[in-house]
């Protein structure tokens, strides 16, 4: 997808602060933090919301992902918190398959 930012930053077309990058994935810190740690893991693939995910392994990967960046960032017993925003309704603005990892301060009522 040649006009979608999320795949011109994982080639690295696009500047970003990348904080992990495996395979499949690339974590990157959110332009436009909304807690003290906001990444967005982010596959290299290009789906635009996780109804086109075809790749099913992708999902967990990017659980695993988010877990063990939790234990090494030193955050994951305080707590932290994962979504995935899906369509219009969901709050998705940028249109490729992304999860946000919150945490550093109580997120009640913030979903992304
Ligand atoms: P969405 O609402 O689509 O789930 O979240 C998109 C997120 O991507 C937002 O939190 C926004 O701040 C972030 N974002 C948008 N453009 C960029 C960018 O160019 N670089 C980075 N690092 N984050 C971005
Ligand atoms: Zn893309």
């Amino acid at each position: 997808m040649s006009d979608c930012i999320f795949c011109k930053i994982a080639s690295r077309e696009m500047p970003s602060t990348i904080v992990d990058e495996s395979e499949k994935l690339i974590t990157i810190k959110d332009i436009n933090p909304q807690a003290p740690t906001h990444l967005l893991i982010i596959p290299k693939e290009h789906f635009p919301t996780i109804l086109e995910c075809t790749d099913k392994t992708l999902l967990g990967d990017m659980l695993t992902t988010a877990n063990r960046l939790a234990e090494e960032q030193g955050f994951a017993q305080k707590g932290f918190r994962t979504v995935i925003n899906t369509n219009e309704e969901g709050g998705q603005i940028v249109r490729h398959l992304h999860m946000p990892l919150l945490a550093g301060r109580p997120l009640s009522g913030k979903m992304g």
